[in-house]
Protein backbone atom coordinates (compact mmCIF):
# COMPACT_ATOMS: atom_id res chain seq x y z
CA UNK A 1 0.00 0.00 0.00
CA UNK A 2 1.70 3.52 -0.89
CA UNK A 3 2.20 6.15 1.70
CA UNK A 4 0.21 8.74 0.15
CA UNK A 5 -3.66 8.67 -1.46
CA UNK A 6 -5.06 11.40 -3.49
CA UNK A 7 -9.57 10.98 -3.48
CA UNK A 8 -9.87 12.57 -6.78
CA UNK A 9 -13.37 15.08 -6.00
CA UNK A 10 -16.12 15.35 -8.54
CA UNK A 11 -19.58 15.19 -7.85
CA UNK A 12 -18.89 14.35 -4.27
CA UNK A 13 -18.65 16.81 -2.47
CA UNK A 14 -19.91 14.60 0.96
CA UNK A 15 -18.32 13.18 4.43
CA UNK A 16 -21.50 11.27 4.32
CA UNK A 17 -21.76 8.14 2.05
CA UNK A 18 -18.55 8.69 0.17
CA UNK A 19 -16.97 5.65 -0.84
CA UNK A 20 -13.59 6.53 -2.11
CA UNK A 21 -12.86 9.63 0.71
CA UNK A 22 -13.41 6.85 3.57
CA UNK A 23 -11.47 4.13 1.55
CA UNK A 24 -8.77 6.45 1.10
CA UNK A 25 -8.60 7.72 4.75
CA UNK A 26 -9.16 3.86 6.20
CA UNK A 27 -6.10 2.69 3.92
CA UNK A 28 -3.58 5.55 3.90
CA UNK A 29 -1.30 7.40 6.58
CA UNK A 30 -1.46 10.49 4.50
CA UNK A 31 -4.64 11.74 2.12
CA UNK A 32 -5.08 14.55 -0.35
CA UNK A 33 -8.39 15.65 -1.85
CA UNK A 34 -8.47 16.92 -5.56
CA UNK A 35 -10.57 18.46 -7.80
CA UNK A 36 -9.78 19.31 -11.03
CA UNK A 37 -11.29 22.07 -13.13
CA UNK A 38 -11.62 21.55 -16.98
CA UNK A 39 -13.28 24.94 -17.70
CA UNK A 40 -13.76 23.40 -21.45
CA UNK A 41 -16.71 21.95 -19.44
CA UNK A 42 -18.05 24.78 -18.41
CA UNK A 43 -17.10 28.15 -20.28
CA UNK A 44 -21.14 29.06 -21.80
CA UNK A 45 -22.36 25.74 -21.61
CA UNK A 46 -22.36 25.82 -17.79
CA UNK A 47 -21.98 28.97 -16.15
CA UNK A 48 -24.61 29.03 -13.68
CA UNK A 49 -23.29 25.71 -11.97
CA UNK A 50 -19.97 27.72 -12.23
CA UNK A 51 -21.34 29.38 -8.91
CA UNK A 52 -22.40 26.42 -7.37
CA UNK A 53 -19.05 24.84 -7.88
CA UNK A 54 -16.83 27.50 -6.99
CA UNK A 55 -19.18 27.28 -3.51
CA UNK A 56 -18.90 23.62 -2.50
CA UNK A 57 -14.92 23.65 -3.23
CA UNK A 58 -15.00 26.87 -0.65
CA UNK A 59 -17.02 25.11 2.16
CA UNK A 60 -15.82 21.74 1.30
CA UNK A 61 -12.76 22.84 1.52
CA UNK A 62 -13.34 23.81 5.33
CA UNK A 63 -15.28 20.84 5.92
CA UNK A 64 -11.89 18.24 5.21
CA UNK A 65 -9.79 20.53 7.16
CA UNK A 66 -11.87 19.13 10.06
CA UNK A 67 -10.23 15.69 9.16
CA UNK A 68 -7.38 17.35 8.06
CA UNK A 69 -7.39 16.71 4.71
CA UNK A 70 -6.37 19.39 2.34
CA UNK A 71 -8.23 20.16 -0.73
CA UNK A 72 -6.24 21.36 -3.51
CA UNK A 73 -7.41 22.88 -6.79
CA UNK A 74 -5.89 22.92 -9.80
CA UNK A 75 -7.24 23.90 -13.49
CA UNK A 76 -6.26 21.77 -15.96
CA UNK A 77 -7.26 18.55 -18.03
CA UNK A 78 -7.36 15.40 -16.32
CA UNK A 79 -5.88 13.96 -18.54
CA UNK A 80 -2.67 16.17 -18.42
CA UNK A 81 -2.60 16.44 -14.22
CA UNK A 82 -2.60 12.48 -13.74
CA UNK A 83 0.21 11.66 -16.69
CA UNK A 84 2.19 13.64 -14.50
CA UNK A 85 2.09 10.97 -11.39
CA UNK A 86 4.91 8.65 -11.29
CA UNK A 87 5.29 5.48 -9.18
CA UNK A 88 8.31 7.29 -7.36
CA UNK A 89 5.47 9.36 -5.82
CA UNK A 90 4.40 6.78 -3.83
CA UNK A 91 0.59 7.82 -4.50
CA UNK A 92 -2.66 5.62 -4.77
CA UNK A 93 -5.92 7.23 -6.66
CA UNK A 94 -9.51 7.29 -5.68
CA UNK A 95 -12.62 8.52 -6.78
CA UNK A 96 -16.54 7.80 -7.47
CA UNK A 97 -17.80 6.78 -10.42
CA UNK A 98 -20.40 9.14 -12.94
CA UNK A 99 -22.66 8.03 -14.84
CA UNK A 100 -22.29 9.65 -18.16
CA UNK A 101 -20.89 7.71 -21.42
CA UNK A 102 -18.35 10.92 -22.35
CA UNK A 103 -17.06 10.88 -18.55
CA UNK A 104 -16.91 7.34 -18.34
CA UNK A 105 -14.92 7.20 -21.84
CA UNK A 106 -12.38 9.72 -20.19
CA UNK A 107 -12.08 7.54 -16.96
CA UNK A 108 -10.58 4.98 -19.11
CA UNK A 109 -8.38 6.89 -20.54
CA UNK A 110 -7.01 7.99 -17.14
CA UNK A 111 -7.20 4.46 -15.94
CA UNK A 112 -4.34 3.49 -19.23
CA UNK A 113 -2.47 6.23 -17.73
CA UNK A 114 -2.31 4.65 -14.39
CA UNK A 115 -1.79 1.06 -16.13
CA UNK A 116 1.14 2.48 -17.72
CA UNK A 117 2.57 4.64 -15.15
CA UNK A 118 2.38 1.69 -12.50
CA UNK A 119 0.52 3.70 -10.01
CA UNK A 120 -2.86 2.17 -7.64
CA UNK A 121 -6.18 3.08 -7.94
CA UNK A 122 -9.91 2.01 -7.60
CA UNK A 123 -13.26 3.46 -8.23
CA UNK A 124 -16.28 3.15 -6.22
CA UNK A 125 -20.07 3.35 -7.02
CA UNK A 126 -20.95 6.83 -7.63
CA UNK A 127 -24.06 8.38 -6.60
CA UNK A 128 -27.06 6.06 -7.68
CA UNK A 129 -29.01 3.86 -6.45
CA UNK A 130 -28.29 1.03 -8.98
CA UNK A 131 -25.35 1.31 -12.07
CA UNK A 132 -27.16 1.11 -14.90
CA UNK A 133 -25.68 -2.53 -15.99
CA UNK A 134 -27.84 -4.23 -12.90
CA UNK A 135 -31.14 -3.57 -14.01
CA UNK A 136 -32.07 -5.23 -17.58
CA UNK A 137 -35.46 -7.11 -18.67
CA UNK A 138 -34.77 -10.90 -18.31
CA UNK A 139 -32.94 -11.48 -21.71
CA UNK A 140 -30.86 -8.96 -20.57
CA UNK A 141 -31.61 -6.09 -22.62
CA UNK A 142 -32.40 -2.99 -21.37
CA UNK A 143 -35.52 -1.04 -20.84
CA UNK A 144 -37.16 1.43 -22.96
CA UNK A 145 -40.38 2.35 -20.74
CA UNK A 146 -40.00 3.65 -16.69
CA UNK A 147 -43.16 1.79 -15.06
CA UNK A 148 -41.43 -1.57 -15.74
CA UNK A 149 -38.33 -0.11 -15.19
CA UNK A 150 -38.53 1.16 -12.05
CA UNK A 151 -40.46 -1.77 -11.22
CA UNK A 152 -37.28 -3.95 -12.22
CA UNK A 153 -34.80 -1.41 -10.50
CA UNK A 154 -36.60 -0.90 -6.99
CA UNK A 155 -36.41 -4.57 -6.23
CA UNK A 156 -33.14 -4.95 -7.27
CA UNK A 157 -32.16 -2.35 -5.10
CA UNK A 158 -33.54 -3.51 -2.28
CA UNK A 159 -32.16 -6.75 -2.96
CA UNK A 160 -28.68 -5.33 -2.19
CA UNK A 161 -27.13 -6.16 0.52
CA UNK A 162 -27.31 -3.70 3.42
CA UNK A 163 -25.37 -0.62 2.91
CA UNK A 164 -22.05 0.02 4.46
CA UNK A 165 -21.01 2.68 6.75
CA UNK A 166 -18.31 4.87 4.72
CA UNK A 167 -16.66 6.29 7.94
CA UNK A 168 -14.03 9.19 7.26
CA UNK A 169 -10.90 9.11 9.38
CA UNK A 170 -9.05 11.71 10.61
CA UNK A 171 -5.66 12.21 9.63
CA UNK A 172 -2.83 12.62 11.36
CA UNK A 173 -1.75 16.27 9.45
CA UNK A 174 -2.81 17.92 5.71
CA UNK A 175 -0.87 17.37 2.87
CA UNK A 176 -0.22 18.96 -0.51
CA UNK A 177 1.13 17.80 -3.61
CA UNK A 178 -0.12 19.91 -6.24
CA UNK A 179 1.81 22.97 -6.89
CA UNK A 180 -0.15 26.27 -9.15
CA UNK A 181 -3.40 25.66 -7.27
CA UNK A 182 -6.47 28.04 -7.98
CA UNK A 183 -8.80 29.86 -5.34
CA UNK A 184 -12.42 28.20 -5.54
CA UNK A 185 -13.28 32.13 -6.51
CA UNK A 186 -11.14 31.62 -9.57
CA UNK A 187 -14.31 29.45 -11.06
CA UNK A 188 -17.08 32.34 -10.20
CA UNK A 189 -18.47 33.37 -13.46
CA UNK A 190 -17.73 36.62 -15.28
CA UNK A 191 -20.88 38.01 -15.61
CA UNK A 192 -22.18 38.75 -12.22
CA UNK A 193 -25.61 37.46 -12.46
CA UNK A 194 -25.01 34.53 -9.95
CA UNK A 195 -24.66 36.95 -7.41
CA UNK A 196 -28.28 36.74 -6.68
CA UNK A 197 -28.11 32.88 -6.51
CA UNK A 198 -26.58 33.38 -3.11
CA UNK A 199 -29.91 34.98 -1.84
CA UNK A 200 -31.82 31.53 -2.87
CA UNK A 201 -29.41 28.82 -1.99
CA UNK A 202 -27.05 28.29 0.81
CA UNK A 203 -25.01 25.17 -0.89
CA UNK A 204 -23.72 22.54 1.96
CA UNK A 205 -23.97 19.01 3.16
CA UNK A 206 -25.43 20.42 6.36
CA UNK A 207 -27.74 22.29 4.41
CA UNK A 208 -28.81 19.08 1.47
CA UNK A 209 -29.95 17.17 5.26
CA UNK A 210 -31.42 20.37 6.72
CA UNK A 211 -33.99 20.37 3.80
CA UNK A 212 -34.53 16.70 3.47
CA UNK A 213 -35.31 16.42 7.15
CA UNK A 214 -37.52 19.26 6.29
CA UNK A 215 -39.02 16.92 3.44
CA UNK A 216 -39.53 13.95 5.78
CA UNK A 217 -41.37 15.82 8.79
CA UNK A 218 -43.59 18.66 6.33
CA UNK A 219 -43.55 17.87 2.59
CA UNK A 220 -43.94 14.64 1.88
CA UNK A 221 -47.23 13.99 3.21
CA UNK A 222 -48.91 15.95 0.69
CA UNK A 223 -46.17 15.42 -2.30
CA UNK A 224 -48.20 13.98 -4.45
CA UNK A 225 -50.46 16.73 -4.82
CA UNK A 226 -48.25 19.55 -4.19
CA UNK A 227 -45.44 19.01 -6.27
CA UNK A 228 -47.98 20.45 -8.85
CA UNK A 229 -48.26 24.13 -7.68
CA UNK A 230 -45.43 26.30 -8.31
CA UNK A 231 -46.03 28.79 -6.36
CA UNK A 232 -46.05 26.25 -3.34
CA UNK A 233 -42.09 24.87 -1.98
CA UNK A 234 -44.33 21.38 -2.57
CA UNK A 235 -40.75 19.71 -3.93
CA UNK A 236 -37.86 18.76 -2.06
CA UNK A 237 -35.49 21.43 -3.65
CA UNK A 238 -32.55 18.75 -3.82
CA UNK A 239 -31.52 18.67 -7.32
CA UNK A 240 -28.41 21.03 -7.26
CA UNK A 241 -27.48 18.90 -4.15
CA UNK A 242 -28.20 15.85 -5.72
CA UNK A 243 -26.02 16.67 -9.31
CA UNK A 244 -23.27 18.03 -6.57
CA UNK A 245 -23.05 15.21 -4.63
CA UNK A 246 -23.41 17.44 -1.16
CA UNK A 247 -26.24 14.37 -1.00
CA UNK A 248 -26.57 11.02 -1.82
CA UNK A 249 -29.06 9.16 -3.57
CA UNK A 250 -28.83 6.45 -0.94
CA UNK A 251 -29.42 8.70 2.31
CA UNK A 252 -32.76 10.06 1.00
CA UNK A 253 -34.11 6.78 -0.14
CA UNK A 254 -32.98 5.70 3.90
CA UNK A 255 -34.39 8.55 5.03
CA UNK A 256 -37.69 8.08 3.28
CA UNK A 257 -37.75 4.51 4.28
CA UNK A 258 -37.82 5.05 7.65
CA UNK A 259 -40.97 6.82 7.50
CA UNK A 260 -43.83 4.84 9.08
CA UNK A 261 -46.88 5.54 7.56
CA UNK A 262 -45.53 5.41 3.81
CA UNK A 263 -48.46 7.02 1.47
CA UNK A 264 -49.11 8.49 -2.04
CA UNK A 265 -46.66 11.26 -1.60
CA UNK A 266 -44.02 8.75 -0.24
CA UNK A 267 -44.64 6.37 -3.62
CA UNK A 268 -44.78 9.58 -6.15
CA UNK A 269 -41.55 11.16 -4.27
CA UNK A 270 -39.41 7.74 -4.71
CA UNK A 271 -40.89 7.68 -8.42
CA UNK A 272 -39.33 10.86 -9.11
CA UNK A 273 -36.09 9.51 -8.18
CA UNK A 274 -36.50 6.38 -10.24
CA UNK A 275 -37.34 8.81 -13.31
CA UNK A 276 -33.78 9.95 -12.80
CA UNK A 277 -32.15 6.45 -12.45
CA UNK A 278 -33.96 5.27 -16.00
CA UNK A 279 -32.18 8.98 -17.73
CA UNK A 280 -28.91 7.78 -16.60
CA UNK A 281 -29.88 4.10 -17.78
CA UNK A 282 -31.00 5.67 -21.02
CA UNK A 283 -27.80 7.61 -21.95
CA UNK A 284 -25.59 4.97 -21.09
CA UNK A 285 -27.85 1.85 -22.85
CA UNK A 286 -28.51 4.15 -26.26
CA UNK A 287 -25.61 7.29 -26.23
CA UNK A 288 -27.15 8.18 -29.22
CA UNK A 289 -29.63 9.91 -26.76
CA UNK A 290 -26.73 12.48 -26.37
CA UNK A 291 -26.00 13.42 -29.88
CA UNK A 292 -29.68 13.96 -31.01
CA UNK A 293 -33.31 12.47 -31.40
CA UNK A 294 -33.80 9.44 -30.17
CA UNK A 295 -36.71 8.40 -32.43
CA UNK A 296 -34.78 8.79 -35.22
CA UNK A 297 -37.91 9.56 -37.38
CA UNK A 298 -37.95 13.13 -36.14
CA UNK A 299 -34.37 13.89 -37.78
CA UNK A 300 -36.92 15.31 -40.27
CA UNK A 301 -39.17 17.27 -38.00
CA UNK A 302 -39.76 20.98 -39.52
CA UNK A 303 -37.64 22.88 -37.28
CA UNK A 304 -38.26 26.75 -37.53
CA UNK A 305 -35.16 28.65 -37.08
CA UNK A 306 -36.42 32.29 -35.64
CA UNK A 307 -33.38 34.15 -33.42
CA UNK A 308 -36.29 36.61 -32.13
CA UNK A 309 -39.22 34.10 -30.64
CA UNK A 310 -35.63 32.13 -29.11
CA UNK A 311 -35.31 35.48 -27.41
CA UNK A 312 -38.13 36.29 -26.27
CA UNK A 313 -38.53 32.93 -24.70
CA UNK A 314 -35.34 33.19 -23.05
CA UNK A 315 -36.15 36.18 -21.79
CA UNK A 316 -39.82 34.86 -20.25
CA UNK A 317 -41.07 37.71 -22.86
CA UNK A 318 -43.75 35.31 -24.73
CA UNK A 319 -46.26 37.16 -23.82
CA UNK A 320 -47.83 34.32 -21.84
CA UNK A 321 -47.40 34.52 -18.29
CA UNK A 322 -47.17 30.78 -17.09
CA UNK A 323 -44.37 30.57 -19.43
CA UNK A 324 -42.73 34.04 -19.08
CA UNK A 325 -42.67 33.48 -15.28
CA UNK A 326 -40.91 30.40 -15.48
CA UNK A 327 -37.99 31.36 -17.78
CA UNK A 328 -37.32 34.34 -15.49
CA UNK A 329 -37.41 32.23 -11.99
CA UNK A 330 -35.16 30.01 -13.87
CA UNK A 331 -32.64 33.41 -14.49
CA UNK A 332 -33.30 34.60 -11.52
CA UNK A 333 -33.06 31.44 -9.01
CA UNK A 334 -30.86 28.77 -11.08
CA UNK A 335 -33.81 26.30 -10.63
CA UNK A 336 -37.08 25.87 -12.17
CA UNK A 337 -39.95 24.34 -10.74
CA UNK A 338 -40.69 20.62 -12.55
CA UNK A 339 -44.04 21.37 -13.84
CA UNK A 340 -43.43 24.87 -15.31
CA UNK A 341 -40.23 23.49 -17.25
CA UNK A 342 -42.58 21.03 -18.87
CA UNK A 343 -45.01 24.01 -20.07
CA UNK A 344 -41.66 26.00 -21.13
CA UNK A 345 -40.61 23.12 -23.34
CA UNK A 346 -43.21 22.57 -24.87
CA UNK A 347 -44.32 25.88 -25.78
CA UNK A 348 -40.43 26.44 -27.37
CA UNK A 349 -40.97 22.96 -29.15
CA UNK A 350 -44.65 22.62 -29.87
CA UNK A 351 -45.88 26.62 -30.29
CA UNK A 352 -42.74 27.92 -31.33
CA UNK A 353 -41.41 24.77 -33.30
CA UNK A 354 -38.23 25.70 -32.33
CA UNK A 355 -35.48 22.20 -31.86
CA UNK A 356 -35.39 21.16 -28.20
CA UNK A 357 -31.88 20.96 -28.31
CA UNK A 358 -31.90 25.26 -28.10
CA UNK A 359 -33.89 24.80 -25.04
CA UNK A 360 -31.34 21.86 -23.66
CA UNK A 361 -28.15 24.10 -24.29
CA UNK A 362 -30.39 27.23 -22.51
CA UNK A 363 -30.93 25.02 -19.11
CA UNK A 364 -27.78 23.67 -19.36
CA UNK A 365 -25.99 26.95 -19.15
CA UNK A 366 -28.71 28.65 -16.45
CA UNK A 367 -29.55 25.15 -14.42
CA UNK A 368 -27.86 24.96 -11.15
CA UNK A 369 -28.62 21.29 -11.13
CA UNK A 370 -28.29 20.55 -14.62
CA UNK A 371 -27.82 16.97 -15.08
CA UNK A 372 -27.03 15.42 -18.58
CA UNK A 373 -29.02 12.69 -18.39
CA UNK A 374 -32.27 13.91 -16.93
CA UNK A 375 -32.02 17.46 -18.75
CA UNK A 376 -31.30 15.32 -22.39
CA UNK A 377 -33.77 12.46 -21.66
CA UNK A 378 -36.29 15.04 -19.96
CA UNK A 379 -36.01 17.62 -23.15
CA UNK A 380 -36.89 14.69 -25.82
CA UNK A 381 -39.42 13.29 -23.45
CA UNK A 382 -41.09 16.80 -23.69
CA UNK A 383 -40.65 17.16 -27.53
CA UNK A 384 -41.93 13.65 -28.09
CA UNK A 385 -38.74 12.33 -29.53
CA UNK A 386 -37.32 9.92 -26.36
CA UNK A 387 -37.88 6.73 -24.98
CA UNK A 388 -41.70 6.65 -23.32
CA UNK A 389 -41.49 10.33 -23.89
CA UNK A 390 -45.07 12.52 -24.17
CA UNK A 391 -46.72 12.30 -27.47
CA UNK A 392 -46.05 15.25 -29.46
CA UNK A 393 -49.82 15.58 -30.56
CA UNK A 394 -50.51 16.08 -26.77
CA UNK A 395 -49.59 20.03 -26.73
CA UNK A 396 -50.03 21.96 -23.35
CA UNK A 397 -52.06 25.04 -23.37
CA UNK A 398 -50.30 27.34 -21.31
CA UNK A 399 -52.99 29.08 -20.39
CA UNK A 400 -55.00 26.73 -19.12
CA UNK A 401 -51.79 25.23 -17.48
CA UNK A 402 -51.83 28.50 -15.49
CA UNK A 403 -55.56 28.57 -14.49
CA UNK A 404 -55.02 24.96 -13.44
CA UNK A 405 -52.07 25.07 -11.60
CA UNK A 406 -51.39 28.50 -10.44
CA UNK A 407 -55.28 29.87 -10.18
CA UNK A 408 -55.01 32.82 -8.44
CA UNK A 409 -51.93 33.72 -10.08
CA UNK A 410 -49.20 33.87 -7.57
CA UNK A 411 -46.49 32.45 -8.93
CA UNK A 412 -46.66 34.46 -12.23
CA UNK A 413 -47.20 37.83 -10.19
CA UNK A 414 -44.03 36.76 -8.32
CA UNK A 415 -42.08 36.62 -11.14
CA UNK A 416 -44.10 39.15 -13.29
CA UNK A 417 -44.38 42.33 -11.04
CA UNK A 418 -45.43 44.61 -13.89
CA UNK A 419 -48.72 42.12 -13.83
CA UNK A 420 -49.34 42.57 -10.42
CA UNK A 421 -52.48 44.59 -10.74
CA UNK A 422 -54.30 41.77 -12.90
CA UNK A 423 -57.25 40.56 -11.41
CA UNK A 424 -56.96 36.53 -11.32
CA UNK A 425 -59.63 36.42 -14.50
CA UNK A 426 -56.80 37.39 -16.89
CA UNK A 427 -53.60 36.38 -15.13
CA UNK A 428 -52.89 33.56 -17.56
CA UNK A 429 -55.16 35.80 -20.40
CA UNK A 430 -53.91 39.28 -19.75
CA UNK A 431 -54.04 40.28 -23.84
CA UNK A 432 -58.14 39.57 -23.11
CA UNK A 433 -58.57 43.02 -20.72
CA UNK A 434 -60.16 45.71 -22.60
CA UNK A 435 -58.29 48.69 -23.46
CA UNK A 436 -59.97 50.78 -20.30
CA UNK A 437 -59.25 48.38 -18.22
CA UNK A 438 -55.63 48.10 -19.13
CA UNK A 439 -55.27 52.04 -18.52
CA UNK A 440 -57.37 51.69 -15.22
CA UNK A 441 -54.88 49.48 -13.96
CA UNK A 442 -51.83 51.08 -15.90
CA UNK A 443 -50.77 47.25 -17.26
CA UNK A 444 -51.34 48.22 -21.13
CA UNK A 445 -50.63 44.90 -22.66
CA UNK A 446 -47.77 45.44 -25.69
CA UNK A 447 -46.12 48.50 -23.46
CA UNK A 448 -45.54 47.43 -20.06
CA UNK A 449 -46.00 43.42 -20.89
CA UNK A 450 -45.86 41.61 -24.26
CA UNK A 451 -48.57 40.56 -26.16
CA UNK A 452 -48.74 36.75 -27.14
CA UNK A 453 -45.89 36.15 -29.62
CA UNK A 454 -48.12 33.30 -31.20
CA UNK A 455 -51.69 32.87 -31.11
CA UNK A 456 -52.01 29.19 -28.62
CA UNK A 457 -54.90 27.91 -31.25
CA UNK A 458 -53.48 28.74 -34.43
CA UNK A 459 -49.72 27.72 -32.99
CA UNK A 460 -51.12 24.27 -31.80
CA UNK A 461 -52.56 23.79 -35.39
CA UNK A 462 -49.54 24.48 -36.99
CA UNK A 463 -47.65 22.28 -34.70
CA UNK A 464 -50.16 19.38 -35.36
CA UNK A 465 -49.96 19.55 -39.24
CA UNK A 466 -45.91 19.84 -38.87
CA UNK A 467 -45.90 16.52 -37.14
CA UNK A 468 -48.26 14.91 -39.33
CA UNK A 469 -45.63 15.58 -42.28
CA UNK A 470 -43.42 13.04 -40.13
CA UNK A 471 -45.72 10.45 -40.46
CA UNK A 472 -45.75 11.01 -44.14
C1 LIG B 1 -37.28 20.03 -19.81
C2 LIG B 1 -36.80 19.49 -18.48
C3 LIG B 1 -35.46 19.55 -18.14
C4 LIG B 1 -34.99 19.03 -16.93
N1 LIG B 1 -33.66 19.11 -16.63
C5 LIG B 1 -33.20 18.59 -15.46
C6 LIG B 1 -31.82 18.65 -15.12
O1 LIG B 1 -30.97 19.13 -15.88
N2 LIG B 1 -31.44 18.16 -13.91
C7 LIG B 1 -32.33 17.56 -13.04
O2 LIG B 1 -31.92 17.10 -11.97
N3 LIG B 1 -33.63 17.46 -13.37
C8 LIG B 1 -34.11 17.96 -14.53
N4 LIG B 1 -35.44 17.88 -14.83
C9 LIG B 1 -36.32 17.09 -13.94
C10 LIG B 1 -37.03 17.88 -12.81
O3 LIG B 1 -37.63 19.04 -13.32
C11 LIG B 1 -36.08 18.28 -11.69
O4 LIG B 1 -35.33 17.16 -11.25
C12 LIG B 1 -36.87 18.81 -10.48
O5 LIG B 1 -37.64 19.90 -10.85
C13 LIG B 1 -35.89 19.19 -9.38
O6 LIG B 1 -36.56 19.79 -8.32
P1 LIG B 1 -36.71 19.05 -6.93
O7 LIG B 1 -35.37 18.64 -6.43
O8 LIG B 1 -37.53 19.92 -6.05
O9 LIG B 1 -37.53 17.77 -7.33
P2 LIG B 1 -38.39 16.71 -6.46
O10 LIG B 1 -39.75 16.79 -6.97
O11 LIG B 1 -38.20 17.01 -5.01
O12 LIG B 1 -37.76 15.35 -6.86
C14 LIG B 1 -36.69 14.72 -6.14
C15 LIG B 1 -35.56 14.38 -7.05
O13 LIG B 1 -35.96 13.44 -8.04
C16 LIG B 1 -35.30 13.71 -9.28
N5 LIG B 1 -36.31 14.07 -10.28
C17 LIG B 1 -37.47 14.73 -10.08
N6 LIG B 1 -38.17 14.82 -11.24
C18 LIG B 1 -37.42 14.22 -12.18
C19 LIG B 1 -37.59 13.97 -13.57
N7 LIG B 1 -38.68 14.35 -14.21
N8 LIG B 1 -36.60 13.34 -14.24
C20 LIG B 1 -35.50 12.91 -13.60
N9 LIG B 1 -35.28 13.11 -12.28
C21 LIG B 1 -36.22 13.75 -11.58
C22 LIG B 1 -34.36 14.88 -9.03
O14 LIG B 1 -33.10 14.38 -8.71
C23 LIG B 1 -35.01 15.57 -7.84
O15 LIG B 1 -34.13 16.32 -7.08
C24 LIG B 1 -35.92 18.42 -16.03
C25 LIG B 1 -37.28 18.37 -16.38
C26 LIG B 1 -37.72 18.90 -17.57
C27 LIG B 1 -39.17 18.82 -17.92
Amino acid sequence: MTKYAITWLREDFRIENNPALSYATQNHEKVLALYIYNKNDFDNKREAQKWWLSKSLEIFKIELSKYRINLQIIEGDELDVFSKIKKKDDISIYWNKIYEPDVIAKGKKIRDIFIKNQIEFKYFKGNILNEFQEVTKNDGTPFKVFTPFWKNAEQKFLSLPPKKKYVIKKMKKPISFFKNCIDPKNILPKKNWYKKFENYWKVSETESKKILNNLIDNKIREYGTARDYPSIEGTSKLSPYIKHGQIHVNTIWQKCSEIKSKGNGYRKYINELGWREFSHSLINYFPEFLKGNYRKEFDKFPWIKNEKFLKAWKSGMTGYPIVDAGMRELYETGWMHNRIRMVVGSFLVKHLRINWTEGEKYFRNCLLDFNKANNIAQWQWVAGCGADAAPYFRIFNPILQGEKFDKEGKYVKKWIPELDKVPQKFIHKPWEMELNFQEDIKTIIGKDYPKPIVTHEVARKAALSAFQQLKS
